[in-house]
């Protein structure tokens, strides 16, 4: 009695694995694979937009700028500065009710290279790095981390780096005090313990020939890259080097349920939604990718989802489908839904102080909706209205796909944002929608399989609805 009532009233919290079948748990791990090996391409924003571009094309995307004209079924993108693409699959319905978006963000946390990197001290020769996105810096120590970006010369030649990635390649590391002599720096709170400026990248430790010119080691760096790249050292000042973890994605657990990797907030929302959108066909409302950049430091910048970029694509699908008019994009963006398709912060046993349990998200239990996001009295927050939630809610259920609605952490603990609130000031109805992940921003960030591929089943059946 108490046992059926409880099934019907109660909303469930068990988790995804116990109703998969075998079938079902081996299309979960394929996928899985595909994913990890997908991570092991694209560490940065760059390499991310040049392996979808390729996948794009390969499924008939054509860039924006190709289509005099669009037309239902079309399949096109834009993409910005090599950091952001936007993709469309136009729609049957016209674009005036409303577009789907999912939009995700393929910038990570990570150590850029200073303008000026390059030095040598103690006859050693050094990079120094400005990190990039809140990161715990003590955790980027005694890592084996590798090389990625450009470098463009004067007469716009870009020149593209990636070391550290191939089995041969030598790697690089931050060095960290021995304990024995680390008396004081034990002492210090976790946050000084590691002081951003010595987040420095060791480089090499054999001088130049053998004269005796001062700076013989960094001399030797720098023909090393010369005879390598081309480069000098004033072209280090105009290139985009990211400093990323050199490990690859692997499976963790003893029953392989979940994946170990590094950049999976937010590549882990970008891949399951792109992969979502290349399986589609044919959609009803015009369907939506945003891969964007510079999240992580507030999205601010021409690549940014601040920038008016993705405004001027949805303008130029209302040009190309003959429909524009003055104050018609405004109106586009009040018919539009979205998903806003960032990572949530799974619950973790071990602090379970920081998370309120019966509003946290948990691995392996399915989407994790955020309502809303901000800090303290919802300071800041884009907060879906609940007939959105309700819409949003019956997608997933229709489509039997498991979710859990949450918050980011315990009221004032702490909180964050994710790029929601701006489309949703445009006027477009948006939920943070995304994958509950462990060790967030660390090198080595943890998921469950099961969630990937809910979060794939999600943005699919989200861009098919209407
Ligand atoms: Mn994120
Ligand atoms: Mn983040």
């Amino acid at each position: 009695m108490g046992e059926e009532l409880k099934e019907k009233l109660f909303k469930g919290s068990e988790t995804g694995w116990e109703k998969l079948s075998n079938e079902e748990k081996e299309v979960v791990y394929n996928y899985s694979q595909n994913y990890m090996n997908f991570l092991n391409k694209a560490k940065t924003e760059r390499e991310f937009i040049a392996e979808a571009k390729k996948e794009a094309d390969s499924r008939g995307f054509r860039d924006i700028s190709q289509f005099e004209s669009l037309n239902p079924g079309d399949k096109v993108y834009y993409i910005n500065r090599d950091k952001s693409m936007y993709l469309a699959i136009i729609g049957n319905e016209t674009i005036e009710n409303g577009i789907n978006i999912v939009g995700a963000h393929v910038d990570s946390p990570r150590l850029d290279l200073k303008p000026n990197p390059l030095y040598e001290d103690g006859g050693l020769a050094y990079f120094k790095t400005h990190y990039y996105g809140g990161i715990k810096k003590y955790q980027w120590t005694t890592i084996p981390l590798s090389i990625h970006g450009v470098i463009v010369k004067t007469n716009g030649e870009k020149v593209y780096v990636n070391i550290g990635e191939n089995e041969n390649d030598p790697i690089f590391t931050i060095t960290d005090l021995l304990p024995h002599l680390a008396q004081e720096q034990m002492e210090k709170k976790l946050k000084e313990g590691v002081n951003g400026e010595d987040l420095n990248i060791l480089l090499g430790s054999i001088p130049y020939g053998n004269e005796k010119v001062p700076e013989a080691v960094k001399l030797n760096m720098l023909a090393i890259l010369n005879e390598k790249y081309g480069i000098t050292e004033a072209d280090l000042t105009s290139a985009e080097l990211e400093v990323v973890p050199a490990f690859k994605a692997r499976t963790l657990g003893l029953d392989g349920s979940m994946v170990a990797a590094y950049g999976q907030d937010d590549k882990i929302c970008a891949y399951t939604s792109f992969t979502a959108l290349m399986e589609l066909q044919n959609v009803q409302k015009t369907a939506v990718c945003i891969l964007s950049d510079k999240e992580e430091i507030g999205s601010m910048g021409n690549t940014g989802m601040e920038s008016e970029v993705f405004d001027y694509f949805i303008s130029e699908l209302l040009n190309k489908t003959g429909i524009n008019r003055p104050n018609l994009l405004e109106k586009v963006f009040c018919h539009t839904k979205m998903l806003s398709a960032d990572v949530d912060a799974g619950f973790d046993p071990i602090y379970a102080q920081v998370s309120d349990k019966y509003n946290a998200g948990f691995l392996g239990k399915g989407m994790s909706l955020n309502k809303y996001t901000g800090a303290r009295g919802k300071s800041g927050a884009s907060d879906a209205n609940a007939e959105f939630v309700a819409y949003i809610r019956n997608i997933l259920e229709s489509n039997n796909i498991k979710y859990q609605v949450a918050e980011l952490g315990k009221v004032d603990i702490g909180g964050g944002g994710t790029i929601a609130y701006i489309l949703a000031n445009k006027g477009a109805d948006v939920i943070d929608c995304g994958v509950p992940l462990l060790s967030m921003h660390a090198p080595f960030e943890v998921t469950s399989k099961y969630d990937v591929y809910s979060a794939h089943r999600t943005y699919k059946a989200f861009w098919q609805s209407y």
